[in-house]
């Protein structure tokens, strides 16, 4: 058999999603470093496919139902029986997804990146071997420098059935509604994607071990979320021990699906859709870590120093497979800053990413954003007397026409945990209409240093929300 050949690059980056391609363009676009992107997929990877972007996509067609609903209070004579055509929704979804992926490749190969389609797994130290996706075989590629940016996959849980419920990934595929569905989980993804369907009238049941969901974050907004969550009809299941069984009664589309759950303290429940939201794996199962070398935590994520560096000289990881903060600006952030160190001018040698006081928005009804320490860590961190903390919870002008028992259910709530004799911002913590936008800004505000002295000294908008944020007593 004749030997495969080799070919040469400076950069090879196994994964063209946020972090690879961040890091790719970085590299050769700016610095003309000889670069090849392997990706097994779609370009753009979790973010583009089956994360952010269709999700974002989903919030907003979810949020026109509660501005229809909002339009009758402002006096609209809106119909109650607004038919919701969803496989109109998702063709126009699909074809954004496509654009995107389209103009992934584009900019690679404007950028002089090659790119392959195929599964890259280590053959030895520095060289990679791809078994292409066009079935025509494989191939080699080594390179002084590689980058694992490969990526996770949601987890299944081990309960005998559960393959007749979905993953993030296959909520993306549903053509059609279920009437009534279960979600699993407590995180961002569970807390999003049950907000969604639950706004646009699909009766949904969360099922979630503690009292409250979100439980990394600040204990306002588990409360208060969790709260506005069973307020609008949502059923919570709180300390739900876990499944025995899930059986398919019917299979089908939309509500023709029809599933039992069957709890482990006997309870039962049939629902047409259950999505498992229980957290994510990184994705490294056929990579060859071993005969490269690189070493892996006990949950199989890549380890990396502050520069990205794993065990191994030359071999870089980031983004979700190291299991750092596992959010798309992130792994851009991360990738393009290793780019810079690798392959730029002498002065960003030391170039690396600070994973502190990032700002995160979780998609909910209504949005959560927070940067910082949450009240617990901070108060563990600086010790209770140094901690002040200022909060205030109010309905939004938005909500004025509405009943008052309807604005009950509504409320804006803010907090800003200040730490040391000069009341340095070292967290904050929003829930309300519109804080999504509203975060980034006070986000560059905190990351600056700002003071609570520094956001009274800046005048208010008015009137607004966030002006709550730099008025608070
Ligand atoms: P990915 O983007 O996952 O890219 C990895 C790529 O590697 C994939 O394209 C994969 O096909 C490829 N690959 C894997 N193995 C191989 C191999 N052996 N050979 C070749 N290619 C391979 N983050 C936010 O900031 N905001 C949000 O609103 C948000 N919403 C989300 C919603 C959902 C439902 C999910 C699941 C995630 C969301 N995230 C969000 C998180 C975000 O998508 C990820 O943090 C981000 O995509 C991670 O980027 P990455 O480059 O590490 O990996
Ligand atoms: P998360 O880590 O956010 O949440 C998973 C949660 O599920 C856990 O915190 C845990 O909560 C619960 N859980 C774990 N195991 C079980 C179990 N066996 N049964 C029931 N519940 C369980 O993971 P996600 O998958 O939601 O999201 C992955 C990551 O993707 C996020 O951490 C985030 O970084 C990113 N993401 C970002 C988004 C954004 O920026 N808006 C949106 C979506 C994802 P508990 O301990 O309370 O039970």
């Amino acid at each position: 058999m004749a030997p495969v050949e080799t070919k040469e690059y400076d950069y090879i980056v196994i994964g063209g999603g946020s972090g690879g391609s961040g890091s790719a363009r970085r590299a050769a676009g700016w610095y003309g470093a000889k670069t090849l992107i392997v990706e097994s997929g779609r370009a753009g990877g979790t973010c583009v496919n089956v994360g952010c972007v269709p999700k974002k996509m989903t919030w907003n067609f979810a949020s026109i139902n509660e501005n229809l609903h909002a339009g009758r209070h402002y006096g609209y004579d809106i119909p109650h029986d607004v038919k919701i055509d969803y496989t109109h929704f998702k063709r126009i979804r699909d074809a954004t997804i496509e654009r995107l992926n389209g103009s992934y490749e584009r900019n690679w190969n404007k950028e002089g990146i090659d790119l392959v389609h195929g599964r890259a797994r280590f053959v030895e130290p520095k060289t990679i071997e791809v078994t292409l996706n066009d079935g025509s075989g494989k191939a080699r590629y080594t390179a002084k420098h590689i980058l694992i940016a490969t990526g996770g996959h949601p987890i299944v849980p081990d309960v005998p059935g559960a393959e007749h419920g979905i993953t993030s990934d296959g909520f993306f595929e549903l053509e059609e509604l279920p009437r009534k569905w279960a979600v699993v989980g407590a995180g961002y993804i569970a807390v999003e994607l049950a907000g969604v369907l639950a706004a646009v009238g699909v009766e949904t049941h969360m099922f979630i071990r503690g009292d409250t969901f979100l439980r990394k974050f600040d204990p306002m907004i588990q409360e208060t979320m969790t709260q506005r969550y069973e307020a609008v009809g949502i059923h919570i299941h709180k300390g739900h021990k876990g499944f025995k069984e899930i059986q398919l009664l019917r299979d089908g589309k939309g509500a023709d699906k029809l599933l039992k759950l069957i709890g482990k303290d006997g309870d039962e429940l049939e629902v047409n859709e259950l999505l498992w939201a229980v957290g994510r794996a990184p994705a490294v199962e056929d990579l060859g870590l071993d005969v490269a070398g690189v070493k892996q935590t006990h949950t199989g994520h890549i380890i990396v120093d502050e520069y990205q560096n794993t065990s191994v000289d030359g071999i870089y990881a980031l983004g979700d497979v190291t299991g750092q903060v596992e959010l798309t600006p992130v792994a851009i952030a991360a990738g393009r800053q290793l780019g810079s160190r690798l392959f730029g001018p002498p002065e960003l040698k030391s170039s690396k990413l600070s994973y502190e006081n990032i700002p995160t928005v979780v998609f909910a009804h209504p949005e959560v954003g927070t940067v910082g320490l949450t009240e617990p860590q901070a108060r563990q961190k600086y010790g209770d007397d140094k901690v002040k903390v200022y909060q205030t919870r109010f309905t939004s002008m938005f909500y004025d026409p509405f009943p008052a028992e309807e604005k009950k259910k509504n409320p804006t709530q803010m907090k800003i945990v200040c730490a040391g004799p000069e009341e340095k911002v070292v967290g904050l913590h929003i829930l309300g209409l519109g804080v999504g936008e509203m975060l980034q800004g006070f986000g560059v505000a905190v990351k600056m240093g700002a003071t609570k002295q520094d956001f009274d000294s800046c005048v208010a908008i008015h009137p607004t929300s966030a002006e709550e944020l730099v008025t608070m007593r």
